[in-house]
């Protein structure tokens, strides 16, 4: 098959969908690979490394124009024009985004969103969210250690003793276990907060507290277990409790990492006006949900502003919305490899495109194709 890599378009975006490690693989199976001039720049991979392994370097149009495109994100309409009835894309697609769903349909391509993949053991070398998510936590981290004016490990030194940072995270999927296993190595003191009760044995194993905040009713404690290992929105019951312990911490905390996110809908608020106000001059909070809020500014923090790093009652809020390209090489060398992964199931040996709809990856995935919709958005 013709397969293409374009430059992607989105600001700020410096990932790219294949590597040339990845083209390697895909050509050794007998596709021809053509890279867009420059795609892999931002991530450290240039047009020679691509031509190393044998990709032809092409304009947009050479790239776009293939019979497979592998995307980071969704092609926008000038990107779509460049494409042909047909076409496959492959990509984080953003299956919740319906009119981008129609978009791609209208155009007729067969598109594949990767973020819709079940999250079980067979999809884990393509789970896209794992890997981009994994980054962010780390990232998240790094950013907080770099604009916090402190030391994040105890030290004891000859001109006295410095404590050690205290780190609250809240919401412990992939980048949230990333973000307390980072902090953890850099010898801070962590708390963490989720809904799902299946996460506390994990904080403790990453040598971090848990902040329990007990299910008291039926319906509590069926929300909590959430579906398919997401989370549910929770009962104002439980969010008021659980925002009674949260404001204790965050009021003693020195950097807050938020990461909390239920598919589909809008972040939950944790973290209110007052207690930003609440927390000790010189505290950062990193907000990976930050525009993903009720008002698609804000996110965990109501003050968090997209794309922003604000300072509001002198404690530092960082915007940051998409984390994983400031880690481009390596986010794209992940990405690129769930990528490929993903290829196998609808790249048979024998050639062609296979479709298998018994497949659950595949179908999970499929979000348009023959001009339809094929997924709800919502
Ligand atoms: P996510 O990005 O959707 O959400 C981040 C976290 O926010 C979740 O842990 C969620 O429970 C939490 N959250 C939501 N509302 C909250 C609130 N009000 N307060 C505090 N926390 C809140 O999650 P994710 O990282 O994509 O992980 C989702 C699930 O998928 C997890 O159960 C994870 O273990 C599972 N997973 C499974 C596999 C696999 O088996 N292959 C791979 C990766 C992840």
């Amino acid at each position: 098959m013709l397969i293409g890599v374009p430059t992607e378009t989105t600001v700020g975006e410096t990932r790219v969908a294949a590597t040339p490690e990845t083209v390697k693989k895909l050509m050794a199976s007998g596709h021809v690979v053509r890279v867009q001039s420059g795609a892999g720049l931002a991530a450290s991979a240039t047009d020679s490394a691509y031509a190393a392994v044998g990709a032809e370097i092409v304009d947009a149009a050479g790239a776009l124009g293939c019979e497979i495109v592998l995307k980071v994100r969704a092609p926008f309409d000038d990107e779509l024009g460049l494409m042909k009835p047909g076409t496959v894309v492959v990509g984080m697609l953003n299956p919740f985004d319906a009119d981008g769903l129609q978009r791609m349909a209208s155009a007729n391509l067969t598109a594949f969103a990767l973020e819709a993949a079940p999250r079980t053991t067979r999809a884990q070398s393509m789970d896209v969210l794992s890997s981009q998510a994994n980054i962010a936590g780390y990232k998240a981290v790094m950013i907080a250690a770099d604009k916090y004016q402190r030391f994040f490990p105890m030290l004891m030194t000859a001109a006295g003793t410095v404590k050690a940072a205290r780190v609250v995270v809240l919401g412990v999927g992939v980048a949230g276990l990333q973000a307390i296993a980072t902090a953890k190595r850099l010898g801070a003191v962590i708390e963490a907060s989720d809904v799902r009760p299946s996460v506390k044995e994990q904080v403790e194993s990453l040598g971090a507290k848990f902040i329990d905040v007990p299910y008291e009713t039926a319906e509590e404690k069926d929300a909590a277990e959430g579906v398919g290992g997401y989370a549910r929105p929770m009962p104002p019951s439980w969010l008021a409790r659980q925002q009674v312990e949260v404001a204790k911490r965050v009021a003693m905390a020195d950097v807050v990492i938020s990461t909390a996110l239920i598919p589909g809908r809008a972040a939950p608020t944790l973290i209110t006006a007052e207690m930003v106000q609440s927390m000790k001059a010189g505290s950062v909070i990193v907000d990976i949900a930050a525009g993903r809020g009720a008002d698609g500014v804000g996110g965990n923090c109501t003050l968090s502003e997209a794309g922003k790093t604000v300072r509001k009652h002198d404690v530092t809020i960082v915007g940051e919305t998409n984390l994983p390209a400031l880690v481009a090489a390596d986010a794209s060398s992940l990405y690129a490899r769930n990528v490929l992964d993903f290829l196998k199931l609808v790249l048979p040996k024998e050639g062609g495109i296979k479709i298998d709809l018994e497949d659950d990856i595949v179908a999970a995935c499929l979000v348009a194709r023959d001009g339809q919709v094929t997924r709800k958005s919502t």
